[in-house]
C-alpha cells in the first residue's frame, strides 16, 4: 500500500484536517499519478457536513483533481508518464449494465464516486482529491490537454462537466435563451459553456455585485432574482434554465420563466424536497428535470470542447490548511469562483 498524505473529516461536524490514508500499488491497469490540483466543489461541504443520504468517515473530499502521471500498469495504453490527466466524480463503475454500455457511468447502480463511495469490492473507501497522489483504472482517468492551465482546468472536471451535460442534452445551440440561477462554481461554468456554443444567457443572481463578471463570463443578460420586476420581464422567455443554487428556491416563479415546452433542469441539491404547482407545467407543457454530472466520454468530449475554445474556471488558488476558511466563504457566496487547493502546499 502506498501511505498517502491527505486533509479530511473525521466525522460530519469535524473540520477538515491533516491525516494518512492508502492508496493501491498500481495494477496492471492502474495509473498513478502526483495530485498537483484539486477544485472545492460545493458537494464537498454537503457530504463532509453529513447532508447526503449516505456519508463514510473518515472521509477525504475532492472530485476535480488534476494530477501528473508517476507511474502506470503493464496493460495501460491510454496513458504515460508524466501525461497531465484528470479525475472526475466516478472512479470506477460496474462496466457491464446499458448505463455504462451507453457511457452514462454516472447512473450505473454500481458507479463508485471518487471519495464517500467504496470500491467495487464493497469494502475498500475511496478517498478524494484533497492528497498528494491517487490510484485509479485507466479508463477512469482524463486526458487534459496542454492548451489548458491545470489549476484552473481541475473545475472542469466537475462543475464542468455537471452544466455541459444539460446544456448538450437539451440540445442547446445558437440562438437558444439560457437562463442559469446562481452564479457560483457550475453557475460561472454554466455561462461560459452555454455562451460558447452560441446561446443567448441571461444570469439570475441574488447578488447584485456580480453583474460585471457575468457579461464578462458571456452572459448577455443578468437580472437581480430579489427583483420582482425581474420575473416580469422575463416572463416565458427561457428554452432552458440550470438552477446551480444550493438551497431551495420559489420553483413557481423560476417555472413561469419558461416558454412553452422550456426545462428547468434542477442541478443544486437542497436539503428538502421541491415543491410547485402542477398548472405553472401544464399550461404551457414545461418540464423540471435533472441533471447528475456527466460519463466519462461526455466528460473527455467536455475537455476537448474547453480546450478548443479557450474555457477554463476563473480561481482562486488556496493551499491545503485555508479549505476550512474557503467552505465558510463558499457558503457565504463569497467565491470568484472556484476555490483550487494547490496541492504542492500538501508535500
Ligand atoms: P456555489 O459555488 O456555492 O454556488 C451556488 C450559488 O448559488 C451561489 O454562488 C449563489 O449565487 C447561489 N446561492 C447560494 N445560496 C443561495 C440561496 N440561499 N438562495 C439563492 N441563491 C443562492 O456552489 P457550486 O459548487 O456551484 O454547487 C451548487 C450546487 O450544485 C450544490 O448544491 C452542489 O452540491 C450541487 N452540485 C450538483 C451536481 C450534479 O451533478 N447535479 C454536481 C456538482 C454540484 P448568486 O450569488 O449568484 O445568487
Ligand atoms: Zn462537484
Ligand atoms: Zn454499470
Amino acid at each position: 500500500m502506498l501511505t498517502t498524505k491527505a486533509y479530511g473529516a473525521q466525522s460530519a461536524t469535524s473540520t477538515i484536517d491533516p491525516m494518512e490514508i492508502s492508496r493501491r500499488e498500481p495494477g496492471p491497469h492502474d495509473v498513478l499519478f502526483d495530485i498537483l490540483f484539486c477544485g472545492v466543489c460545493h458537494t464537498d461541504i454537503h457530504m463532509s457536513r453529513g447532508q447526503f443520504p449516505r456519508t463514510i468517515f473518515p472521509m477525504v473530499p475532492g472530485h476535480e483533481v488534476i494530477g501528473k502521471v508517476t507511474q502506470v500498469g503493464s496493460a495501460v495504453s491510454k496513458h504515460k508518464i508524466g501525461d497531465i490527466v484528470g479525475i472526475g466524480c466516478l472512479v470506477d463503475s460496474c462496466r457491464e449494465c446499458g448505463e455504462c454500455h451507453a457511457g452514462e457511468e454516472q447512473f450505473c447502480n454500481g458507479r463508485v464516486g471518487t471519495y464517500n463511495a467504496f470500491e467495487r469490492d464493497g469494502k475498500t473507501p475511496t478517498y478524494g482529491g484533497y492528497s498528494t497522489r491517487m490510484t485509479v483504472d485507466e479508463s477512469y482517468v482524463l486526458k487534459i490537454s496542454p492548451r489548458l492551465d491545470p489549476a484552473a482546468a481541475a473545475p472542469l472536471l466537475c462543475a464542468g462537466i455537471t452544466t455541459y451535460s444539460p446544456l448538450r442534452h437539451w440540445k442547446v445551440g445558437k440562438g437558444s435563451k439560457v437562463g442559469v440561477i446562481g452564479l457560483g462554481g457550475l453557475g460561472h461554468m454554466a455561462v461560459k459553456i452555454a455562451a460558447a456554443m452560441g446561446s443567448d444567457v441571461t444570469v439570475l443572481s441574488t447578488s447584485d455585485s456580480k453583474k460585471a463578471d457575468a457579461l464578462r463570463l458571456g452572459a448577455s443578460d443578468f437580472a437581480v432574482t430579489k427583483d420582482a420586476a425581474t420575473f416580469k420581464r422575463l416572463a416565458g422567455h427561457f428554452d432552458l434554465i440550470l438552477n446551480t443554487v444550493s438551497a431551495n428556491v420559489n420553483y413557481d416563479a423560476y417555472i413561469s420563466l419558461l416558454k412553452r415546452d422550456g426545462n428547468l433542469v434542477v442541478l443544486g441539491i437542497p436539503d428538502g424536497p421541491l415543491s410547485f404547482n402542477a398548472f405553472g407545467l401544464m399550461l404551457k407543457r414545461r418540464s423540471v428535470s435533472a441533471s447528475l454530472i456527466g460519463g466519462i466520454r461526455e466528460t473527455q468530449e467536455m475537455l476537448d470542447f474547453c480546450a478548443d475554445h479557450g474555457i477554463v474556471s476563473d480561481i482562486e488558488t488556496i493551499a491545503i490548511n485555508q479549505v476550512n476558511e474557503a467552505y465558510e466563504r463558499i457558503l457565504k457566496s463569497d467565491v470568484r469562483y472556484r476555490f483550487v487547493i494547490d496541492m504542492a502546499s500538501l508535500r
